[in-house]
């Protein structure tokens, strides 16, 4: 059994479906043979098989068994991508429901084939506008096919399954639609480029007097084809010898067709060309969607923006929290009992009181130590509560060392040993005031019923420390540490700041106090930590935070993301036409991934702008609010875009992938 050597041959092909238990065999051992450059119709009732030979023929569906030849070659191995590649410069199809695509003009239905074989953009210009005007439509060139008549539609049909100058057209029932005027003149359309390019022309069709313009005419009988012997189609049949090998046929067409110099592309600029026609398809396939697209874009824009503010603010707060650090001094060491060895039910060796005072004249790499005892307690003036908070039992270089300054009369000094004397913050001397105070100084305040004289106010301190030592002066009392004893219970030094001596390494310092203590104390477990692990700390501390902000952000944009998917697997079950239509011009699997997923990344990183603005705008509103100094994190921006797109990516590879796998066959028929 020798294969036919013709343009186009089936050997021995069979089709069946099968539906659960049933098969329905529909074509039976078809054997076919067309040679370069012939017309062939084909006639058959409805339902015997033409539309599902013509699947076959046309490489959209491949036979249960038997052969298909095309070129001379034997296609029956090649997989889908080669497949794709044949229809697209070999085979023209014309569908009898036309099967443009209603969202693109004539003319960029017309450059579909060209654009998958990945011309260039001006040579798939010009052949499409030549092409339309070979069938008479370059007057419609951006007419979209809802604003033309059938025979306009089926013209630009024409003219795109044969822009690619392909060798075989297959068209089905290419006049079915049309009245019989225009049936004729689509016809005649289709003659006359036979006879002008020496295209080969494969006609399914229902209507005897267009199988009769054809030079040859099969008939599809029990699922096998028969050759229609004169044009009368009630004449009887003949059936098609096996591997027939008409004189001159074969080869006659195959000299003579044109072989034009076909556009075409390497591999690389293809992929480029098919990318940047994706990306227009998917813009405009997004701005035609108006209202599903704003609704796409709300979702990731909301989660972007959360992203972008939580970021955001977490290094603005990470900022300012160093800035006041920074502004304290990061000569700074703080002294404190270390808590984590303390024996279960024993009294641990705390810091002694002469020990603190001692501390800095004693060693020389630290200039200023402040030690401090706190408690809680509540305030009264003139028998009326004016409010509570911390008592701190201080030292004169308490107010140096934290930058303290007074308003009036002066602050605690180091004279003041065992006096009734205190100093109040801002907002215990504006309590006082509103209790009728109208001067301070010399005034007496009662602390947990201890009375005390008041010899300075301080100055207001808006900026909170984010320090382990919370100093809140405006809403404390101050008083000498001598004193603090009998003011606050179970009275301990909780800390010493301490100043290192400029030019003195920390660690020096540090080894310092530590030998200072252990001559002094040697029970007590000290915990001596310096600015720079402080502001490392606070830094960990605020980058934990700053992961737990953005986490939150992440279950918004997870919920965006299954918006974007949802969106997509709409989009994809409407347009199951259009990919089905796209996929038999020669769209490969990945080109229709990559438009969807272009259409995905597009609408996610579209929103992902958005949501940076509007992240950064509340932000910006949040930090006029608080008093923190706002700045652009160029981290949250990055992040923001990043996982937009990530986000695109990942929901929209679904989709995606599920639109590339649609069986192009089921897309064409389906309504
Ligand atoms: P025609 O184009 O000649 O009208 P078709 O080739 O479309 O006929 O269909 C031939 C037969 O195959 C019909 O009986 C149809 O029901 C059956 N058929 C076609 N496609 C499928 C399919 N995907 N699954 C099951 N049966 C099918
Ligand atoms: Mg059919």
């Amino acid at each position: 059994m020798t294969a036919p050597r013709g343009m186009l041959g089936l050997v021995d092909v069979y089709r069946s479906y099968r539906l659960g238990s049933v098969t329905t065999q529909v074509l039976h051992g078809v054997d076919l043979e067309v040679g370069a450059g012939d017309v062939v119709s084909i006639m058959g009732p409805s339902g015997s098989g033409k539309t599902t030979l013509m699947n076959i023929v046309g490489l959209l569906d491949r036979p249960t068994s038997g052969n298909c030849v095309l070129d001379g070659r034997d296609v029956s191995g090649l997989g889908d991508d080669a497949l794709s590649a044949l229809r697209n410069r070999r085979i023209g199809f014309v569908f009898q429901s036309f099967h443009l695509l209603p969202r693109l003009t004539a003319l960029e239905n017309v450059c579909l084939p060209l654009v998958y074989r990945g011309a260039g953009r001006a040579e798939t210009m010009d052949r499409a506008r030549a092409v339309l005007e070979r069938v008479g439509m370059d007057d419609r060139l951006h007419h979209r096919p809802d604003q033309l008549s059938g025979g306009q539609k089926q013209r630009v049909a024409i003219a795109r399954a044969l822009v690619g100058e392909p060798a075989l057209l297959l068209a089905d029932e290419p006049t079915g639609a049309l009245d019989a005027d225009t049936a004729r003149e689509a016809m005649d359309l289709l003659l006359e480029l036979n006879a002008e390019r020496g295209v080969t022309i494969l006609i399914i069709t229902h209507d005897p007097a267009i199988a009769n313009q054809c030079a040859r005419r099969l008939r599809i009988r029990d699922g096998r084809l028969v050759e229609a012997l004169a044009h009368d189609p009630g004449a009887a049949d003949a059936v098609v010898p096996r591997h027939p090998s008409p004189p001159g046929d074969i080869h006659k067409g195959a000299a003579a067709r044109p072989r034009g110099p076909t556009p075409g592309a390497g591999t690389l600029s293809r992929a480029l060309a098919v990318l940047g026609a994706n990306a227009r398809e998917a813009t405009d396939s997004l701005r035609k969607a108006r209202l599903r697209t704003v609704l796409g874009l709300v979702g990731i824009m909301i989660g972007i923006s959360s992203v972008i503010a939580m970021v955001s603010l977490g290094e603005i707060a990470k900022a300012q929290a160093r800035k006041q650090f920074e502004a304290l001094g990061t000569d700074i060491l703080l002294v404190r009992r270390s808590f984590d060895a303390e024996p279960p039910g024993q009294r641990p060796a705390t810091i002694a009181l002469s020990d603190a005072i001692h501390l800095a004249p004693a060693v020389a790499s630290i200039v200023e130590a402040a030690p401090r005892i706190s408690g809680h307690g509540r305030f009264r003036y003139a028998g009326r509560n004016v409010g509570s908070g911390s008592i701190q039992g201080v030292t004169a270089s308490f107010a140096d060392v934290n930058r303290l300054s007074v308003q009036a009369g002066r602050f605690i000094s180091d004279l003041d040993v065992d006096r009734y004397w205190c100093v109040v913050g801002a907002d215990v001397a504006d309590a006082m005031r509103r209790a009728g105070a109208d001067r301070f100084v010399g005034e007496i305040v009662e602390i947990d019923e201890v009375l005390c004289t008041i010899v300075g106010v301080l100055n207001d301190r808006t900026e909170s420390y984010a320090l382990p030592v919370q100093v809140d002066a405006n809403e404390s009392v101050f008083v000498p540490i001598t004193t603090s004893g009998r003011v606050v219970p179970d009275p301990e030094i909780d800390v010493i700041v301490a100043r290192s001596r400029p030019g003195v390494h920390y660690e020096t310092a540090v080894a310092d106090v530590r030998s200072f203590f252990r001559d002094r104390a040697p029970a007590l477990k000290l915990e001596i930590v310096a600015a720079k692990d402080l502001i490392a700390r606070l830094e960990a501390q605020m980058r934990n935070y700053t992961l737990l902000l953005g986490a939150v952000g992440s279950i918004a944009l997870m919920v965006g993301g299954i918006g974007i998917m949802n969106i997509m697997l709409v989009s994809v079950a409407e347009r199951r036409r259009e990919i089905a239509i796209r996929r038999a011009l020669g769209a490969r699997r990945r080109d229709i991934q990559s438009q969807f997923l272009i259409e995905s990344v597009i609408l996610t990183t579209a929103g992902g702008v958005l949501g940076v603005v509007l992240g950064l705008a509340a932000t910006w509103a949040i930090c006029r609010f608080t008093g923190w100094e706002y700045f652009v994190s160029g981290v949250s921006v990055a992040s923001g875009l990043g996982t937009a797109t990530a986000v695109g990516l990942f929901f929209g590879y679904q989709p995606a992938r599920q639109a590339s796998r649609l069986d192009p066959i089921a897309g064409l028929q389906g309504e």
